[in-house]
């Protein structure tokens, strides 16, 4: 088979079959198909969507391009979390050792930055010597010493999505529904934990902007989970403003840090005891009981210490005095006043970005000391010459005068305080 007449008949918005989704998917895990080919079929499926058959077809075909750790046959508790990707989303650092202070073992395949979105990955590599497991042996070595893993994809594991992903971030093919179905969920099925809890984000920070949009994204989610035997709990959250005042990499683990010392952000803290109750749930214990237990292992210590015991067992130094920090920084004031009645979410994210929070091409490097930190909320009145943000980073040329207007501009005001929207939209599963 000729692969551009494959791509011509994606373009042309023909029903692909499952062989072609598998030649387009080992193509991309084995290196045979060049880039530019493999971007336009991103972009074909971006704009032309695919079917229910057809996506089915494109998790499997990634699922199956490399090992199956199969970790719910010698951990039969473990659970899985995994966010569909926003701001300042630092739940997964705060959620997997609390969930291990429940007794619940974790083990999650983190991702990378994406667009406008810092990745967990990219955050746990701002922890010095930090080393996200790339083997079933090194799973199972993590699993055994501190009752969790957080994993990467690798040659070995999902090494379609690692190499579709990477595409999807520099050719603006991230938000397709599809594509963010079978990245997923490939790597979720490849690590085979038998229980998953799914945040699916909605708003200006997400990549699904609106209800419906995020709507069909959980249920796609949670109908591939299903159909593959997972027991699965999505909830749709709010994903406007960042969900912690944090949007970068190792200021994100110093705000986990916070939150499992119980002084963090507290819409972050809120959404990360709502995941945290739901593996809790999904591991059989009574909603009360749950949120008993959540709120033990955090006023304990217990969640905090795990989160040590964690990073040691990943080759980590948990010393948060280690952690980058910025050389240079600079404060957005407000230059006008009222009520902060809506904040672009990922105008946010893409300042980070452009400040080394996340990269612009792939080779691009990360600056762990990066961060933009937001300072007012949505509903709080500001003032003309208050903080509105600061920005700070090291590494990057970067015109501060720039990225402070766009800033600026990412926070609407207006004259009256606006009606406070729940953090948790809705529940499927
Ligand atoms: N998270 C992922 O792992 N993949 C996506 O496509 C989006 C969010
Ligand atoms: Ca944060």
């Amino acid at each position: 088979m000729n692969f551009v007449e494959v791509i011509a008949r994606k373009r042309d918005g023909v029903e692909l079959s499952s062989e072609e989704i598998r030649e387009f998917v080992q193509g991309a895990a084995s290196g045979t198909l060049p880039d530019v080919q493999l971007a336009a079929m991103l972009m074909a499926i971006c704009i032309r969507g695919a079917t229910p058959g057809e996506t089915r077809h494109l998790v499997q075909a990634m699922t199956d391009s490399g090992e199956r750790w199969e970790l719910a046959r010698s951990f039969p508790g473990v659970v899985d979390k995994h966010s569909t990707g926003g701001v300042g989303d630092t739940v997964s650092l705060v959620l997997a050792p609390w969930l291990v202070a429940c007794g619940v073992p974790v083990a999650m395949m983190a991702g990378a930055s994406l667009g406008h979105t810092q990745g967990t990955l990219d955050k746990l590599a701002a922890i010095p010597g930090f080393a996200a497991a790339a083997s079933r042996e090194e799973a199972f070595q993590r699993l055994e010493r501190c009752g969790a893993v957080l994993a990467r994809q690798s040659a070995r594991i999902a090494p379609a999505d690692a190499k579709l992903y990477a595409l999807r971030d520099v050719t603006a093919t991230v938000p397709s529904l599809p594509l963010i179905v079978a990245s997923i969920m490939s790597k979720k099925l490849a690590v085979g934990a038998g229980k998953l809890v799914l945040d699916v984000k909605c708003g200006s920070g997400a990549f699904r902007k609106t209800l419906p949009e995020a709507r069909e994204l959980a249920a796609a989610l949670v109908e591939v989970a299903r159909a593959a035997g997972v027991a699965v709990r999505a909830v749709i959250s709010a994903m406007d403003e960042p969900l912690g005042p944090a949007l970068g990499t190792a200021c994100e683990v110093r705000e986990a840090l916070a939150c499992l010392e119980g002084r963090g952000d507290a819409r972050l803290l809120e959404l990360s005891r709502e995941l945290v109750v739901r593996g809790l749930l999904l591991s059989g214990h009574a909603p009360e009981r749950a949120e008993a237990l959540a709120a033990e292992a955090l006023a304990s210590g217990k969640a905090r210490a795990c989160w040590d015991a964690i990073v040691l067992a990943h080759g980590g130094n948990p010393d948060p005095s280690l952690l980058a920090q910025p050389a240079q920084q600079h404060e957005v004031l407000a230059e006008a006043e009222g009520y902060v009645v809506g904040v672009d979410g990922e105008t946010l994210g893409w300042v980070a970005v452009a400040l080394g929070a996340g990269r612009r091409f792939p080779q691009d490097q990360v600056d762990p000391g990066a961060f933009l930190r937001v300072l007012v909320r949505q509903g709080e009145r500001v003032r003309v010459g208050q903080p509105l943000a600061v920005l700070a980073w090291s590494q990057r040329q970067v015109d501060p005068q720039t990225l402070a207007s766009r800033v600026r501009r990412a926070f609407r005001l207006g004259e009256a305080a606006p009606a406070s929207t729940p953090l948790v939209l809705e529940e499927l599963g």
